[in-house]
């Protein structure tokens, strides 16, 4: 049972923040954490829905996509479509039920969810965040993830950029159903120029607590042409590297050889 007494609508981020700093109060973006959790000590909510932070926009050189967007949103966003091979709009897709796309935002879904296949597509793709608290700052997401329970104390995420460098990306992922969430999913990307990968990423979920960036794997693919030894090598370097958890939706030893499988496939898919 919910033990919620209050529920705050501010119009502005300075008004949110102030309200933040009452005890036993958290930001509600689509709620649906709040409603599967049914946390006793949560006594008020901050609703952040009329803060001005549902969008998505070029904005100087990167997507700005607002904190309270919404995953429906980003599905369907042509801008995002034509972002590295539309990653992104898949990855939102993907995350979670229709039901509960048009209900969850980018925000929460991060925090929520910080392995899980969206925040996946956007580490892959370099993708840094705005926290707004007693200052401003702006951070890699790969580094926001694991450290964002410190980092959001009496803060907010407000935004989310991703570079227009637009990169050539691929998705993988395996699941118990199609609405189901991701057990393991890769996200590749990389310019190819006259045959060579340049800039190449890869991002693993459901492999770790977080969203986790297979920099080994990275290096065996950089400035090389992408051929089948090659990416044989790369993805068995990056299942050596990973301890996944095991869980009823996957077992450790399932998520590793579903590293190497999926990151194959991604990589093989990107030339
Ligand atoms: C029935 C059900 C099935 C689900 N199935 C899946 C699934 O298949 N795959 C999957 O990946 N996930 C699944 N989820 C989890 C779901 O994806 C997350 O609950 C959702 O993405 C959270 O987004 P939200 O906007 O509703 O966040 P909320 O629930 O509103 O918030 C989540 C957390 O983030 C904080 N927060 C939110 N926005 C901000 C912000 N801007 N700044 C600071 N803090 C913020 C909140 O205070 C809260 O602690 C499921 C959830 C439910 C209830």
């Amino acid at each position: 049972m919910l033990n919620l007494q209050e529920i705050h609508k501010p119009t502005t981020l300075a008004d949110a923040l102030k309200l933040l700093q009452q005890p036993n109060t958290i930001a509600l973006a689509g709620g649906t954490q709040l409603l599967a959790d049914k946390r006793r000590d949560v006594r008020a909510v901050v609703d952040l829905s009329a803060l001005g932070l549902t969008y998505i926009r070029e904005h100087e050189g990167a997507v700005a996509i607002g904190a309270t967007t919404t995953l429906a949103m980003l599905a369907e966003s042509p801008i995002l479509r034509a972002l590295a091979n539309g990653v992104i709009a898949q990855a939102a897709h993907r995350s979670t039920s229709s039901i509960l796309r048009h209900q969850a935002t980018i925000g929460g879904t991060l925090i929520a969810e910080p392995a899980g296949i969206l925040a996946v597509a956007l580490v892959a793709l370099d993708a840094r965040v705005t926290i707004v608290g007693t200052d401003t700052r702006t951070m890699p997401l790969v580094e926001f993830l694991p450290a964002r329970a410190s980092l959001l104390r009496g803060a907010l995420v407000t935004e989310i950029t991703v570079p227009l460098t637009n990169p050539r990306a691929t998705i993988e992922s395996v699941a118990r159903t199609p609405s189901d969430k991701p057990i393991v999913c890769v996200v590749a990307a990389a310019r190819i120029e006259n045959g060579v990968a340049r800039a190449v990423r890869i991002a693993l979920g459901g492999v770790s607590e977080t969203a986790w960036r297979a920099h080994a794997a990275e290096q065996t693919l950089e400035g090389q042409s992408l051929d089948t030894a090659r990416i044989e090598e790369a993805a068995r370097v990056a299942a050596r590297d990973v301890s996944p958890p095991g869980d009823f939706r996957g077992s450790a030893e399932y998520r590793k050889e579903m590293a190497r499988v999926l990151l194959r496939r991604a990589v093989s898919a990107l030339s």
